[in-house]
């Protein structure tokens, strides 16, 4: 089952949550993107977010794989518990080939990538044809602005 997950973080060890995850899917890869900044919105006393996605090739079920990425926060999430505030990391599900679902625990394709740069970039960056919701990555792009997202 071919998937597109999308990681974030900013806080802690940003670049250390982003590696555990491509570490994780490591022998199961496609393609990972570059790291990308992303300004934060609304409270900007923050750090700039970290996003970065990968294009795994998984043999699991798509329940199974968000699983596995609630897992990988849960293990940056008991740094946070200790030292940090939230949003250490953040791995979401955008899509998955041949698959769609409404479940709320799960649904695929992610309500909100075709509205986040930090999203369609690094999809761009790894699989230039992507489509989303029939549209491709490259058109959906075109339509939305800046959104402070740069490629590190
Ligand atoms: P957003 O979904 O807007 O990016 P978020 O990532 O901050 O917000 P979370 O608090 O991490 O939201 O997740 C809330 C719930 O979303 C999770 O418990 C999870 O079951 C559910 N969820 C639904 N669809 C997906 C998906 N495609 N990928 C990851 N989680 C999902
Ligand atoms: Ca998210
Ligand atoms: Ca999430």
């Amino acid at each position: 089952m071919r998937a597109v997950l999308s990681a974030g973080s900013n806080m802690g060890d940003a670049r250390a949550h982003l590696r555990s995850v491509v570490d994780e899917f490591a022998g199961e890869t496609v393609a990972v993107s570059s790291v990308y900044a992303t300004a934060p919105w609304g409270k900007t006393d923050q750090p700039d977010f970290l996003n970065q996605s990968l294009l795994v090739d998984v043999d699991a079920s798509p329940h199974e794989l968000l699983a596995r990425c609630q897992r990988l926060e849960q293990a940056a999430h008991r740094v946070r518990e200790e030292r940090w505030g939230p949003r250490t990391l953040d791995v979401d599900v955008v899509w998955i080939d041949g698959y769609t679902s409404d479940d709320p625990e799960l649904t695929v394709p992610h309500p909100r990538a075709h509205l986040r740069r930090f999203v369609l970039e690094p999809w761009l960056e790894m699989d230039p044809g992507a489509e989303l919701r029939g549209a491709s990555i490259r058109n959906l792009l075109a339509d939305l602005d800046g959104q402070g997202v740069r490629k590190l």
